[in-house]
């Protein structure tokens, strides 16, 4: 019978906590739950509010009650750090909605 040295206990121990880490790292690496965590403008509830990632991609004719100045940074509705590129919104509960973003249930910002 062989023999387990010190060497080889070294190896399996590598080689365990390797394993352990791969789906952590590959976690951070990938960026997609930052990028999951975006509102998606295609999505159903999304498009019913015509919701965009950017207030000069709105349709006027579509959307009359738009006017120029409305942002999501600027919306009673939005949550979380306002200066920041994505906030979050409590029309989206769980989304990030874009700082220069629009849809139709925005409310000025009282204050
Ligand atoms: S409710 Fe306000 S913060 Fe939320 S997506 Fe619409 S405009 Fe942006």
């Amino acid at each position: 019978m062989k023999s387990c040295s010190r060497r080889d206990l070294f190896k399996i121990a590598g080689a365990g906590s390797l394993a352990l880490l791969l789906p952590a790292v590959s976690r951070m690496s990938s960026g997609t739950a930052w990028a999951d965590d975006r509102l998606d403008p295609d999505s159903a509830q999304a498009k019913a509010l015509g919701y965009v990632h950017h207030y000069s991609e709105v349709d006027p004719e579509r959307w009359p009650r738009f006017e120029e100045g409305q942002i999501c940074a600027n919306c009673q509705l939005a949550q979380g750090d306002l200066s920041a590129d994505w906030m979050g919104c409590s029309i989206f509960p769980g989304k990030k909605v874009a700082h220069d973003g629009w849809c139709n249930a925005w409310v000025r910002k009282q204050g």
